[in-house]
C-alpha cells in the first residue's frame, strides 16, 4: 500500500459540494481515505477577481502507481466537468499530488514532492493539520516548520459550517 496526500481546491459554483464529489470519487476508484482536513478558505491566486478558493487536504491509501493515480485524479477532473483553456480560469475541481510515500519523482507530466507546496500557505494550512510531522523528502523539514518558516501571507481560514 502507498501513503498519498492529495490536495484538493475548488473556485467555481458550489465548493463545497465539487470537494465532496471529489472525496467520493476518489475512495470509490483509488483508495481508502485515512485522513480529511478541514476545508480553508483561500484568497484566489493571480486573478484577485475569482471567487476564493476552498482547499481540503486528504491522506489516502492506494495500490496504484505515482503516475496511474495522477491519470486517474485528471480523469476525476475532467469527469466533473473541469474545461482547461488557460491558467488562472476558475476551476471546478483541481486535484494534485503533494506526496507519495516518501518518494521524489521529477517527470515531464510528474513532480513529486509537489514542486511549490512550500511556497504556499493554503497547502500548509490543511497539510498541517493532517500530517504535521511528515519530513519532505527533499527539503527534509517537517510540515510545522515548513510552515513556520512559509512566507506567503495569503489567508487562509477555516471554513465555518453555515
Ligand atoms: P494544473 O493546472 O495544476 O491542474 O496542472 C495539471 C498538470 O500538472 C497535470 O497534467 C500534470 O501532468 C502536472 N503535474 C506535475 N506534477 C503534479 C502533481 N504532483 N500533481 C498533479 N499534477 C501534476
Amino acid at each position: 500500500m502507498n501513503e498519498v496526500v492529495i490536495m484538493l481546491g475548488s473556485n467555481m459554483g458550489d465548493r463545497q459540494h465539487h470537494l465532496h464529489t471529489a472525496n467520493n470519487l476518489i475512495a470509490s476508484s483509488a483508495g481508502s481515505i485515512k485522513l480529511q482536513s478541514k476545508i480553508y478558505e483561500t484568497a484566489s491566486w493571480g486573478d484577485t477577481s475569482q471567487q476564493s478558493f476552498y482547499n481540503q487536504a486528504i491522506r489516502i491509501s492506494t495500490d496504484l502507481a505515482a503516475l496511474d493515480l495522477l491519470h486517474l485524479l485528471l480523469g476525476i477532473e475532467n469527469q466533473m466537468g473541469r474545461k482547461r483553456n488557460r491558467k488562472w480560469e476558475p476551476r471546478i475541481i483541481d486535484l494534485d499530488i503533494i506526496y507519495y510515500n516518501t518518494d521524489v519523482i521529477k517527470t515531464a507530466e510528474l513532480t513529486i514532492p509537489h514542486p511549490l507546496l512550500q511556497e504556499r500557505r493554503f497547502v500548509l494550512v490543511p497539510l498541517a493539520e493532517i500530517v504535521p510531522s511528515f519530513i519532505h523528502p527533499v527539503l527534509h523539514k517537517d510540515t510545522l516548520t515548513l510552515l513556520a518558516e512559509c512566507m506567503d501571507d495569503g489567508s487562509v481560514t477555516e471554513l465555518q459550517i453555515r
